[in-house]
């Protein structure tokens, strides 16, 4: 497997689709229409090599089709990651729907959708990302048993992300420990960017540990929200990315360690639960090492949310899920030790060890 991913703009759209840069020897890629429900959806399966491919479904109003395929090919391929390096026998997959969900989200298109999950076969397990709510999972279900994220009064797992935003709190603490010589957030600046289900949660983590937490997102209603509730100042100035601080945590949308970005930071750790969140990982990686900011990679922290659904697929319980949830932190010290070791950025020791396990399975599936 190579190690870059370029971002929608970069896409060679005369290239024949194979062709496309962010293919990444994605194993499958289902391009789903219906017309009286106005569903335009894109399944991306990566890699199956682990088990079946499992990633929620994101649906947004992507600018282009281009965009929403593009999307699509990092999200999945970055699943196949995230579960190799938790050690679970899952691969990656991921879905998104094109448009907004205020707009022409209905439990018709819902079940529309689960009835294309449903032709997978289990090859394809879904679940909620961006724009969809645990009640849409349950009208997918409807149709389909390969989705996961359901509530619990329908034997599902609940709401994944409090368990993300435990599992990112445990990957920055061991980020911390790593930058500073112990894990302890209080008396730390640290800025929380999005304020949505993972980051609130992290917020009251942080600030219960005595953090001097930052809170911004593009929702004014919610910083209010969120501030009053666990005293969180919120960010007013005009460039986040140039603030001073000790932690910086993408919880909102990702690529947002990019060009534009980079130069400006002036932050010891970055610990967020964004998926992606490095424009390029090759590139930006390379410079965050550079500038001695320790990166703990996006995939290996915010694997809470993937333990919890896969929970449902296993049979396990609420105690176990909050254990290998904790684990992310020795994980995340481990790979930053190895990172440096080897010398190379904490992303690639991350990937390094992940294609490990995917590429040892492969040759015991062989005997
Ligand atoms: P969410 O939609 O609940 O919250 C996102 C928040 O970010 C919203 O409050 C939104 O207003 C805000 N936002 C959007 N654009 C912004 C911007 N430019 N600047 C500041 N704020 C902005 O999403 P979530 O479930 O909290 O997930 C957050 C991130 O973590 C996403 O990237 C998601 O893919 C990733 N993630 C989530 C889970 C999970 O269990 N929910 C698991 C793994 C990864």
């Amino acid at each position: 497997m190579t190690t870059e991913v370029l971002t929608a703009n970069q896409l060679k759209k005369e290239a024949p689709v194979f062709g496309q840069l962010s293919f990444n020897d994605h194993e499958q890629i289902v391009f789903c229409q219906d017309k009286d429900t106005g569903l335009k959806a894109i399944i991306g399966v990566h890699n199956t090599v682990l088990g079946p491919a499992l990633g929620g479904t994101r649906m947004y109003d992507y600018q282009t089709e281009w965009d929403a395929l593009n999307d699509v090919l990092r999200l999945s391929r970055g699943m196949t990651y995230k579960s190799a390096i938790t050690g679970l026998n899952l691969g990656g997959g991921k879905a998104v729907i094109i448009g907004d969900p205020k707009l022409i989200k209905t439990p018709e298109l819902m079940r529309r959708f689960g009835k294309f999950v449903d032709t997978l076969g289990g090859k394809y397990y879904t679940a909620e990302d961006i724009g969809m709510e645990t009640s849409d999972m349950d009208t997918v279900r409807e149709v389909t048993p390969y989705v996961t994220g359901i509530s619990e009064s329908k034997g599902g797992a609940g709401n994944p992300s409090p368990v993300t935003a435990y599992g990112v709190y445990m990957g920055m603490k061991a980020a911390t420990k790593y930058a500073y010589g112990n894990d302890a957030l209080s008396g730390k600046r640290i800025l929380v960017q999005g304020i949505g289900h993972v980051g609130e949660e992290l917020v009251r983590l942080a600030k219960e540990e005595g953090a001097n937490v930052i809170i911004t997102d593009i929702n004014e209603e919610r910083l209010q929200e969120v501030s009053k509730k666990y005293g969180a100042d919120i960010y007013r100035g005009s460039d986040l990315y140039a603030e001073t601080a000790d932690i910086y945590a993408p919880c909102a949308l990702g690529a947002t360690i990019n060009d534009d970005t980079i130069n400006k930071l002036n932050v010891k750790v970055i610990a967020g639960a964004a998926n992606n969140q490095l424009a390029v990982e090759g590139v930006h990686g390379a410079l965050l090492q550079e500038k001695g900011i320790v990166y703990a990679p996006d995939f290996l922290i915010n694997a809470g949310g993937i333990i919890n659904v896969y929970a449902e697929i296993e049979g396990y319980g609420r105690d176990q899920i909050m254990a290998k949830t904790e684990n992310i932190y020795n994980t995340t010290l481990e790979i930053l030790s190895k990172a440096q070791e080897a010398n190379i950025t904490t992303n690639a020791a991350a990937m390094r060890i992940a294609e490990e396990r995917i590429e040892n399975r492969k040759k015991e599936n062989l005997r």
